[in-house]
């Protein structure tokens, strides 16, 4: 993309560019406006819409001349008539945008609600419905293994019109050219939440109008065909240095870039010539056979070295974890001098998790082309740890809140732990001195709504919603067949998707296996990570052979669908949790998350019998404890309201569907955009 070009889309839709279930799946038609650069620089071409070419100043083609002699039916009628509506809606957001001077926003295409489909309004308004779900489900078969791997229906069968994408249809006054540098982005490169933050956040920004770019490494795990339009872009030197005997020198490392667009997003693609390196090589994310420590500053430099190359001059580089702090260290202090030449850029930072922060030796920063002793002090990248008995070391994060204009972390509750407890370990007192604490805030993250929604979900087998719940009932039936549980409607299902390490409370998650049988229930976990020693013990040991006992060590996106359609309550018991994505999940699908009292967590989770006024509703059961006790008293309680009042149950699961809309990016991405708006002004 050349300098300046301001390519503003339309949200993607719901469906738009998901991997998984293409062929299943309805489009929804979006509008795609490649607005002229200010000076000359968009795309040429013919336009794509009748919006598009009003706005280029050629005769929109508006398709309002259908054949006179065809007979038209009147759902096409009703199509067309919704699509002129959108159309007309388009035309006139531009045109206020144009007569209010804001050239950038005024070439913002608003997201365009897509016309619900004919299956989806008909389905809407039908009588028999659970019927009409039952009878497209393809049950699975006992023997039939990975059955989450397949479509679970002949054909989807939506309640809901695809939602109008994040953004909510409201453009921001000001348009941001925000690039992401990141070492994940969902679906295609995700481990865990940084990955569904990193897509969700852009996707929304998207929708609000703003101009949003993802770098990120491409791993060779990451398969081509996840990524529409992929280009190379270009090749470059990029500068990579490395230090011998002490003495720091100088070399490049060959770079490609690629281009192209995932989830609706453009994305940008380094991957290193790998003729000369390995780094990025390997079947997966993190743990290849290569220095990380040395890849993501390689990757950093690469990042700064592509941005200034190609002429770009963005409003933010949003940089996340440590794997990207170099990024902010580089651009304002270093021999490259990247601050210069974009001199209204801004760095901001978010740090997702406090518990890696990126220890490297100062050996190991030349990869970044640049000697690690510019960084060696304390106010810079040494912190009290490294400084004490191992100065030799750099602390990544450190210096990527000292370097960055704006740090954020991912909810106010974990925020609050890092500054008055010891979430930040020792970083504490880098984010208590005054110039970092003017600039640092917690902003609680969101999930994703379009696809995140059990109301047109094409990897679950029935859809639902808060006012149509039957299709749960079927899709908790669907997995109890599929992993060979015993299919009971009445006994509680009580899921765990995560992460399996310390961090998730994995002594409690095994206890609550036990208690969960103990009280008649039935237990589904979902999970990968080094610390599922105990529940593999478990799962194939003492509960082998118990009919409600399935636990999978694995990692599947459409299997996590279909769980967080069919449990009754998620566990959640971390020891602590920035800010947790799946109690999100789990309230948009009825899920009753069953939680310990912390960081992320604590904001999002009230208890249905401690409720203390405070905002959001009453939606779930809390403890504080780190002991199997505290969990108890929080899973039994859960377990008695289902058991003992049904009916309250179903209420509970009913608010917590229709207060979920609030979990959505559209706040939290509001919040961002302000803090964009604040660090741009600094
Ligand atoms: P963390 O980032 O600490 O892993 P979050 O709750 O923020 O935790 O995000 C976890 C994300 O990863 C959610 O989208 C969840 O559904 C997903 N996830 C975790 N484990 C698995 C798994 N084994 N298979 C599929 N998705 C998973």
């Amino acid at each position: 993309m050349p300098a300046g070009h301001m390519a503003l889309q339309a949200a993607p839709s719901a469906a738009a560019g998901r991997a998984l279930y293409r062929g299943f799946q309805r489009r929804s038609a979006h509008v795609v406006l490649a607005a002229p650069a200010p000076g000359g620089g968009g795309g040429g071409g013919a336009p794509r819409s009748a919006a598009a070419a009003a706005a280029s100043g050629q005769a929109p083609t508006v398709a309002s001349a259908a054949p006179a002699a065809k007979r038209i039916t009147a759902a096409e009628l009703m199509e067309e008539v919704e699509r002129l509506r959108v159309e007309n809606e388009t035309l006139r957001q531009q045109l206020a945008g144009l007569k209010g001077g804001e050239a950038e926003a005024g070439a913002a295409a608003p997201t365009t609600p897509a016309a619900p489909t004919e299956e989806a309004a008909d389905v809407a308004g039908s009588e028999g419905l659970a019927e009409r779900l039952e009878a497209g489900i393809q049950w699975p078969k006992p023997e039939e293994g990975s059955f989450w791997e397949r479509p679970p229906r002949v054909a989807p069968l939506p309640l809901a019109p695809p939602a109008a994408g994040p953004g909510g249809g409201v453009l921001d006054p000001r348009s941001f050219h925000i690039m992401h540098i990141t070492a994940e982005m969902a679906p295609v490169a995700k481990v865990g939440g940084l990955g569904d933050v990193v897509t969700g956040l852009a996707r929304s920004c998207l929708g609000r109008g703003h101009n949003v770019e993802i770098m990120l490494p491409f791993y060779e795990c990451l398969p081509e065909s996840a990524v529409e339009d992929l280009k190379h872009e270009r090749d470059f030197e990029c500068p990579k240095g490395k230090t011998w005997d002490g003495v720091f020198q100088s070399g490049t490392l060959r770079t490609q870039v690629f281009t192209g667009k995932i989830e609706g997003c453009p994305v940008i693609l380094i991957r290193p010539d790998w003729n000369d390196s390995n780094l990025f090589r390997g079947g997966r994310i993190y743990g290849g056979s290569y220095n990380e420590a040395e890849a993501y500053l390689y990757f950093s430099r690469a990042c700064l070295e592509y941005v200034r190359q190609s002429g770009r001059q963005p409003d933010v580089l949003h940089v996340h974890e440590w794997q990207a702090a170099a990024v902010a260290m580089l651009f304002w202090d270093a021999p490259a001098q990247f601050s210069q030449d974009m001199p209204r850029t801004r760095v901001m930072m978010t740090i997702h998790n406090f518990d890696s922060s990126g220890e490297c030796k100062q050996d190991e920063f030349a990869a970044t082309g640049v000697s690690g002793e510019l960084y060696a002090t304390v106010d810079k990248a040494l912190d009290e740890r490294t400084i004490g008995h191992n100065p030799e070391r750099l602390c990544l994060l450190k210096g990527g809140i000292v370097y960055s204009n704006a740090v954020t972390t991912v909810s106010p509750g974990y925020a609050n732990e890092t500054l008055n407890g010891g979430a930040a370990g020792w970083l504490k007192s880098s984010l208590a001195a005054p110039a970092v604490a003017a600039k640092y805030k917690g902003v609680l993250n969101g999930i994703d709504t379009s696809f995140w929604d059990p109301a047109t979900d094409p990897l679950i087998p029935a859809c639902f919603d808060a006012q149509r719940q039957e299709g749960k009932a079927l899709c908790k039936r669907f997995l109890q067949e599929g992993l060979g549980l015993t299919v009971d409607p009445s006994k509680p299902l009580v899921a765990v998707v995560s992460r399996l390490v310390p961090q998730k409370g994995i002594h409690l998650i095994e206890h609550a296996v036990h208690r969960t049988i103990q009280q008649g229930g039935q237990v589904v976990v979902l999970g990968t990570g080094h610390a599922d020693g105990g529940l593999r013990g478990l799962a194939g040991g003492q509960y082998r052979d118990n009919p409600d006992v399935q636990m999978r060590f694995l990692y599947s996106e459409p299997l996590a669908h279909q769980i967080y359609a069919a449990a009754d309550m998620l566990l959640v018991p971390s020891m602590f949790e920035p800010c947790g994505l799946t109690q999100m999940i789990a309230l948009r699908y009825g899920t009753v998350p069953v939680v310990r009292s912390t960081g992320g967590l604590a904001d999002t989770v009230k208890d249905v019998d401690n409720y203390q006024g405070t905002d959001p509703k009453p939606n779930g059961f809390v403890f504080d404890g780190i002991d199997a006790g505290s969990l108890d008293s929080a899973l039994d309680r859960a377990f008695r309201y289902y058991k003992e009042t049904p009916e309250r149950w179903a209420a509970l699961r009913g608010s917590i569907m229709s207060d979920a809309p609030r979990w959505s990016w559209d706040t939290a991405a509001g919040s961002y955009v302000d803090l964009y708006q604040q660090a741009s002004q600094a």
